[in-house]
């Protein structure tokens, strides 16, 4: 049921069995990504299993007999969001809403993977650096396999609701003093001292699941769209959605291929600003500044995989500002009634600056991809929207307070 896989070093090429335990390739410190032989299959068949990531078997390498660890992820809206594309001045759009996956963000995809490899790897702990969503991601998914969990985070720099997930699924969460980059380096170097299995998306497994977001659009729409914004951090999940829909046109399922569209916070922008200069090396930005936390990041590890997905997709690429993030924050939660966190608005804000710019043309159908849910930064929220009006409990100092909304 399962595709037989491999890994394989993006730069030199050399491969490695599945089995090994490999973060980078070990003859030249490139990254590595998974090679699958995918069985034959069409979407129709796979159609007949729910839609949630594991409708995709034959495109998810897992050892036959393996036990799969899973929250029932995936399968999430796709919507429609027509005064959303009038005010981003684009022909449709869509937003494939992450914030409804079990923990509230796209990184359950990967870790129903990376999990069920741990797990069949025989590891007795996992492990993962974090700006917030990956630790409450894999806390969860530890617990439901009974594996002990670790999480490094930058300390003062998580959203409280992120932070509150992955105490609560009972995983050893350490803060240090540093950002997500310091704190990534760090887990990096204790996994491998350690035997600890590490789940940052550096691990090529865990981004097999997130391409599954690929597959799912085209079943919601019922075809390849042309654009698809995502915004970037660490930049694993724009590689992975790209893989997917490689894969999906590569064993002739679909015909044609998306532009990628990378969008990051102009505090944490060191893809794009490497894309704009058209050089061949990621240049950190040191102190990564932006209200969107999940994607502040000024070293991301999948750089190299982030650009070539752009560039191969003859794709976009552009930086916003918070205040940018934030409107379009506000405005999908009220125009369309989807409440997502910061990150996931900077994909909506990077459509509306590139039509504006003339990047994009305005009859493309693009779909964005929003990463987490609203209620996993409420600290965000009430800086940019304030506090509840407050009266006393007395019928005309109410109804004064309505007066100018309703009138009876
Ligand atoms: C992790 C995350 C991102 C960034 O994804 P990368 O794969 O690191 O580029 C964006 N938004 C949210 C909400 C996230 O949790
Ligand atoms: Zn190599």
């Amino acid at each position: 049921m399962f595709p037989k896989s491999r890994l394989r070093c993006i730069d030199c090429g050399k491969e490695y069995g599945k089995d090994e335990v490999l973060y980078v390739c070990p003859t030249c410190g490139s990254l590595l990504e998974v090679v699958i032989e995918p069985l034959k299959v069409s979407l129709k068949q796979m159609a007949r299993r729910p839609l949630k990531v594991w409708r995709y078997v034959e495109f998810l390498p897992v050892d036959e007999g393996a036990e799969i660890i899973s929250l029932n992820e995936g399968g999430t809206p796709l919507y429609s969001c027509n005064k959303l594309a009038r005010w981003a001045g684009v022909g449709s759009l869509y937003i494939k809403y992450e914030g409804a996956n079990p923990t509230g963000s796209f990184k359950d995809r990967g870790m129903t993977l990376g999990v069920t490899k741990a797990k069949s790897l025989g590891s007795k702990a996992v492990a993962c650096a974090s700006t917030g969503n990956t630790s409450a991601s894999l806390s969860a998914y530890a617990a439901r396999a009974g594996l002990t969990c670790y999480v490094i985070l930058p300390s003062g720099k998580v959203a409280m609701g992120k932070l509150a997930q992955a105490m609560m699924h009972g995983a050893r969460v350490i803060s240090v003093k540093g950002n997500f980059d310091d704190a990534l380096k760090l887990v990096m170097d204790v996994s491998l001292k350690m035997g600890i299995y590490l789940l940052n998306s550096v691990n090529p497994w865990r981004l097999e699941g997130q391409k599954t977001l690929a597959f799912e659009v085209v079943d919601q729409l019922g075809h390849v769209p042309e654009i698809v914004a995502v915004p970037m951090g660490n930049c694993g999940n724009i590689s992975a959605i790209w893989k997917g829909f490689k894969e999906f046109e590569g064993s002739g399922i679909t015909e044609v291929l998306p532009r990628m569209y990378g969008v990051q916070a102009e505090g944490a922008s060191p893809v794009v600003n490497m894309l704009r200069r058209n050089a061949d090396r990621l240049e950190p930005v040191t102190n990564p500044e932006t209200v969107a936390t999940a994607i502040r990041i000024g070293n991301p590890v999948n750089w190299p995989k982030a650009v070539r997905a752009i560039r191969e997709s003859r794709g976009l690429f552009e930086a916003v500002s918070d205040e940018e993030i934030v409107e379009a924050q506000r405005l999908i939660a009220a125009l369309e009634g989807i409440g997502v966190e910061p990150a996931s608005a900077a994909s909506v804000a990077g459509v509306r600056k590139a039509t504006a710019s003339g990047m994009m043309d305005r009859r493309s159908e693009v779909v964005c991809v929003c990463t987490g849910h609203l209620l996993k930064d409420p600290e965000e929220v009430i800086g940019v929207c304030g506090r509840p009006l407050e009266v006393s409990p007395d019928l005309r100092a109410v109804s004064e307070l309505l007066a100018p909304q309703i009138r009876m």
